[in-house]
């Protein structure tokens, strides 16, 4: 090997990660679907609320994402992108992600259109899978059972829900009319887990 070629190897990627998006609102099992899809290993399950609650408490950063996580709030979109982006730039160069051979199910993020912006400068999507839900009721017991289960301040105050659902609304509803309409599956979330995992890979199974 050439000195040359070994910089092809060490180099940081520096081309459009593939990605898939998971779109919901809160408590719609976005993770949950996410998850399972990953099982096979030709895709990468990246959730940005994982990846920002991973962060150590002793952290400086953290202190400031957890002052409005724990509003039910985004923190700015740019430390976000860059928190998310350092993420898989560790994980390519630690060999857990291989982005020429592998896909990004991406849950949780894009979550604001200046976020769809950001982050087409890093992915290309392919396709979207929507889980709708047409009442929020049975979802907001979703997430009062999640707090007691994973310990999650913003699952446990019924004042943070709603302010999440009012930001869903406000924010991240109007994301997927700003995605191409023609990539867009939509599966309805409120439905029995099997059943919705039986239509995801309906809806999925000729894209994947
Ligand atoms: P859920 O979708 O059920 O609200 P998540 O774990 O995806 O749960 O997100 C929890 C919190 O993490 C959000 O309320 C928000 O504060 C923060 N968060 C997650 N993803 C993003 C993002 N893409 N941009 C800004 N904040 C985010």
């Amino acid at each position: 090997m050439k000195s040359a070629d070994y910089q092809d190897v060490i180099a940081p990627y520096r081309g459009k990660f593939r990605a898939g998006v998971i779109f919901g609102p809160p408590g719609a099992g976005k993770g949950t679907i996410a998850s399972t899809l990953c099982t096979h290993g030709k895709m990468l399950h990246c959730s940005t609320g994982d990846i920002l609650r991973q962060i150590p408490s002793s952290s400086p950063i953290k202190k400031k994402l957890k002052s409005y996580m724990d509003r039910g709030d985004f923190p700015p979109d740019e430390l976000v992108l860059g928190i998310w982006r350092r993420y898989l730039d560790g994980l390519v160069s630690s060999n857990q992600f291989d982005p020429q051979n592998q896909l990004i199910v991406l849950d949780g993020i894009p979550r604001n259109i200046h976020q769809v912006e950001i982050l087409k400068q890093h992915v290309d999507i392919e396709w979207v899978l929507s889980l709708e839900i047409d009442d929020v009721d049975p979802i907001v017991d979703r997430l009062r059972k999640r707090a007691t289960i994973e310990g999650r301040l913003d699952d446990a105050d019924p004042d943070v829900i709603k302010n999440r659902f009012d930001v869903y609304r406000k924010q991240t509803e109007p994301v997927l009319a700003a995605l191409d309409p023609s990539i867009i599956h939509r599966v309805n979330g409120l439905q029995k887990p099997f059943e919705v995992l039986r239509d995801v890979l309906q809806e999925l199974a000729p894209v994947l």
